[in-house]
């Protein structure tokens, strides 16, 4: 079995309101995204899948939080905009992804780095 990771970074604002501490406040982060696809078989040119092409599906869905105050997006999942912490949107994206994927890759795993030194994962059947 093949496993590729992409990486990709947004801004974005946040705040957790039943926190108490300082993340209760409105501030934030650049964040990073790292999703991990799976697969047994290669493409002519030797790819899983091309890297461009898993970033672009990644900027699909991390466009929307880009810049914005996650608080007030409107998402199907409002879990993640009550609680948009690290936990949640790891989840979030990884629901989207999976609407994106080829279906000869599986998604292994979304972690989602809030600073250089914390990160969350969500994966599922593990
Ligand atoms: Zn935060």
């Amino acid at each position: 079995m093949y496993e590729i990771t992409v990486k990709k970074t947004f801004a974005a604002a946040h705040r957790l309101p039943d926190y108490k501490g300082r993340c209760a406040a409105v501030h934030g982060h650049t964040w990073t995204v790292e999703v991990s696809v799976a697969g047994v078989s290669l493409d002519e040119n030797g790819m899983l899948i091309d890297f461009i092409q898993l970033k672009e599906m990644v900027t699909q869905i991390t466009r929307d939080f880009d810049h914005q105050y996650l608080n007030d997006l409107k998402l199907a999942d409002s879990v993640v905009t009550t609680h948009p912490t690290a936990e949640n949107l790891a989840r979030y994206i990884f629901k989207q992804l999976g609407k994106l994927l080829p279906p000869n890759l599986s998604l292994t795993k979304v972690k989602v780095w809030e600073s250089a030194d914390t990160a969350a994962s969500y994966q599922e059947g593990v």
